[in-house]
């Protein structure tokens, strides 16, 4: 497959693309990030890297981060995890409440907030040190220790944090919460404020397409039935209640965030990630979307 040239291809058609979607701003410093921010970086399982744009700038991955927190509560506690939180789509925004009261407090899936905040909860109570974890988790599968938080994207979610409070708060009520809201909270907030470029994401994320292990080394991280659970999350749950539009339109598992990344891959074959600020009504990059789409388009290809 000719990536490059692919790459060429969606970096000319997108290039004039009126901007469309709007920045997230419900986190005040995630409102100043400029609109028209636009990259891609698409590496494949032989270790090829292809780019254009502004692939090598790092920016607030919030959401995507609800996955390495995932990988790192099923290595720690298993199968028990499940027990917590469920596994099937929400039909509802990210950010939801009204589910988890006939629910009984069992968040529908791990990458909506409810859910992450219990697998933030998971680290809390498995790690003395859970951020530390989280950081080394990720400096270990992308092989680049300078990977950190943004304090002032961290605070600056703090500061307005009212719903995930809410959300945290209101699990606990239902016992489904076992450390302080403030630590399960501290966690959850640094780990959306982490800082990765689309190169950086198409590098962590090639595990997943590798069945779980490192590109270079071959050493394995996850088990591949970790990794095939962790893809069908992504699949059917990765855009919120736009999974069903992203799989229809672009067919890999993927996990978007509202800083305006969205990272996918394609099984054996590679992982990529496409950063553009505006987002969509459903809070997913109106842009990437679009790219994601022409991509599998272009390749010809896609898990279907
Ligand atoms: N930090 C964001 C929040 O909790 C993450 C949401 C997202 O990226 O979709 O609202």
């Amino acid at each position: 497959m000719d990536y490059n040239l692919i790459l060429k291809q969606i970096q000319s058609e997108f290039a004039d693309t009126p901007i469309s979607g709007r920045v997230a701003s419900y986190i005040p410093e995630l409102a100043k990030v400029p609109p028209d921010k636009f990259g891609m970086h698409l590496l494949d399982c032989k270790g090829r890297h292809y780019c254009f744009g502004d692939s090598n700038e790092r920016f607030s991955i919030q959401s995507i981060s609800k996955v390495f927190s995932l990988a790192l509560a099923m290595k720690a506690i298993g199968d028990e995890l499940w027990n917590r939180v469920d596994v099937e789509p929400s039909g509802v925004p990210f950010n939801s409440l009204s589910q988890l009261e006939n629910e009984a407090g069992i968040p529908r899936n791990p990458f909506i907030n409810a859910g992450a905040l219990v697998v933030a909860d998971v680290l809390v109570s498995n790690f003395s040190n859970p951020k530390g974890a989280l950081l080394t988790f990720i400096h270990e599968i992308t092989g680049d220790d300078s990977i950190d938080f943004d304090p002032v994207v961290a605070a600056s979610e703090a500061q307005e944090g009212y719903r995930n409070r809410a959300l945290v708060n209101y699990m606990k009520s239902f016992g489904n919460i076992e450390n302080k809201a403030a630590d399960v909270l501290d966690l959850y907030f640094h780990q959306c404020a982490i800082e990765m470029s689309c190169k950086d994401l198409a590098q962590a994320f090639i595990l997943f397409s590798n069945q779980g292990k490192l590109l270079e080394t071959e050493r394995e991280i996850l088990t591949s039935v970790q990794v095939k659970r962790i893809n069908a999350l992504m699949q059917t749950c990765g855009f919120y209640d736009e999974a069903g539009e992203f799989t229809f339109k672009v067919g890999l598992p993927g996990k978007s965030g509202v800083g305006g990344g969205i990272v996918a891959l394609h099984p054996q074959h590679y992982a990529v990630a496409v950063w553009s600020p505006p987002l969509n009504p459903n809070g997913n990059s109106a842009l990437g979307m679009d790219v994601l789409e022409r991509l599998t388009q272009l390749t010809g290809l896609s898990i279907f």
